[in-house]
């Protein structure tokens, strides 16, 4: 035998046990999206390597360390999408979406960044997240938010999870910000760590971000950009805040908070769990006004988030235990001769025709009753139904219950599906 192979360290199988959970969260996301006036966007998990260094940064962490990179057989540049904004800003720009139009996007896939693997933190995960663009009041943040929310209330997390906000102000606030930080940090030089150095004259408003503890007490004591953005920003932060007090939506200022990317301004806010131990972020966003005429379009106003599916799964299995994949409603067990497989199979498809959603479990192994009936116990299902040579030569099933005490019926197969249908509430 030759040497087994194993997946990519940080790279996950999802099991068909684990399912339950994704297919509930990709349900609600689903149903939950369009009712809020959102449409799905589906890009491709490959880019040029240049969208990335262009939306994200040059000197973030996605793009200086995180990021898969290789080049095509041509020697151009690609790259595994570490988010998925800028593809969405890209094909905005592409399509023609984005001029003199409001569009609301929602998209849900995997994500490739090289990190350290842990739990919550993985290589390839998967996103789900909102943008909006088009649109440039405070409201729109508003209703981004509140859409999360929404999220978590119908997956049951809602008391999990915290909602911290904070303003990046505009440019010239955040210009004269960066000026106020850099004197404040050359102060205490001699304390920061490599990391902060190297951020303190790139980028020096990454800093407030370290997760270093033995830089918090002098990033406590940094200056607070909500004190220092202009009059027209303050209002729209003001506004925003009036808009979730209105919907019940409670939520603490951090001014802290200036996310791991370089495209936002005004508005941003991640949900943020103590349940999930060191990666305690579930969900981020902001505005980003700057993004579309970065990556070439005509200027057009930006929102939205992104939230980590497998952090959400955490909390869902955190508020709610293990979720469960439906088992079958029904086992067919093949009676009599290794033959009659073709004519179970050929019924078997007609109660398929006409039981919409039921669902049917076949044994297709032909080996002795008794094994077939076991399989039966063992997949869950509530009823076994049975073929053999009777059945088949009267068109009929037999229908066994497997656990209730309850006679075995037969009924003729073109009354079947209303049985069933019956039965299972389908
Ligand atoms: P973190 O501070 O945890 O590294 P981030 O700021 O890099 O997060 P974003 O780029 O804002 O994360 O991505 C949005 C969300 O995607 C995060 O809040 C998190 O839930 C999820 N996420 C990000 N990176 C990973 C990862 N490597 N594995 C699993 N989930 C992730
Ligand atoms: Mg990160």
């Amino acid at each position: 035998m030759g040497q087994t192979i194993n997946s990519i360290r940080g790279m996950h199988d999802i099991l068909p046990a684990d399912i339950g959970a994704w297919h509930l969260l990709e349900d609600t996301i689903r149903q939950t999206m369009p009712s809020y006036g959102y449409n799905e966007i589906r890009t491709p998990i490959v880019e040029k390597t240049d969208l990335f260094c262009r939306s994200i940064g040059e000197v973030t962490d996605i793009v200086e360390k995180e990021m898969y990179t290789f080049p095509d057989r041509n020697g151009d540049s690609l790259s595994l999408r570490p988010e998925n904004t800028a593809s969405c800003v890209r094909a905005g720009i592409e399509h023609g979406l984005l001029h003199n139009s409001i569009q609301k996007l929602w998209y849900m896939g995997p994500m490739f960044r090289h990190e350290r693997p842990q739990k919550g933190r993985y290589r390839q995960f998967h996103q789900f997240g909102a943008e909006v663009f088009g649109v440039s009041g405070p409201s729109i943040e508003a209703e981004l938010i509140l859409l999360s929310a929404r999220l978590w209330k119908s997956l049951g997390i809602n008391d999990l999870l915290k909602l911290e906000i904070n303003t990046l102000g505009d440019t010239e606030d955040r210009t004269r910000y960066r000026d106020g930080l850099v004197q404040y940090f050359e102060r205490y030089k001699e304390d920061l760590d490599q990391e902060s150095l190297s951020r303190l004259e790139r980028n020096p408003l990454r800093i407030l971000d370290s997760k270093n503890p033995n830089m918090q007490e002098m990033i406590e004591g940094a200056p607070s950009l909500i004190d220092m953005v202009s009059d027209g920003s303050r209002s729209h932060f003001d506004l925003l805040q009036e808009v979730l007090a209105k919907n019940g939506i409670t939520y603490t200022l951090n001014s802290r908070l200036v996310r791991g990317l370089d495209y936002y301004s005004h508005t941003v806010f991640e949900w943020v769990s103590t349940a999930l131990g060191a990666q305690g972020t579930a969900c981020a966003g902001g505005r980003y006004d700057g993004l579309v005429p970065q990556l070439g379009g005509r200027p057009s106003p930006g929102a939205g988030w992104a939230s980590g599916v497998e952090r959400v799964l955490l909390l869902i299995e955190h508020a709610r235990g293990k979720i469960h994949s439906p088992a079958p409603h029904a086992y067919l067990v093949v009676g009599g001769q290794k033959s009659n497989i073709a004519g179970a199979l050929a019924i078997a498809e007609r109660l398929h025709d006409d039981a919409h959603g039921f669902r049917l479990d076949t044994d297709c192994t032909g080996g002795s009753v008794k094994a077939q009936f076991k399989r039966a116990d063992k997949s869950g299902a509530k009823i076994a139904i049975v073929i053999g040579e009777e059945e088949i030569a009267q068109d009929s099933v037999s229908i066994k219950f497997l656990r209730e005490d309850k006679p075995q019926e037969t009924v003729a197969v073109q009354d079947a599906s209303s049985t069933l249908k019956a039965l299972f509430g389908l």
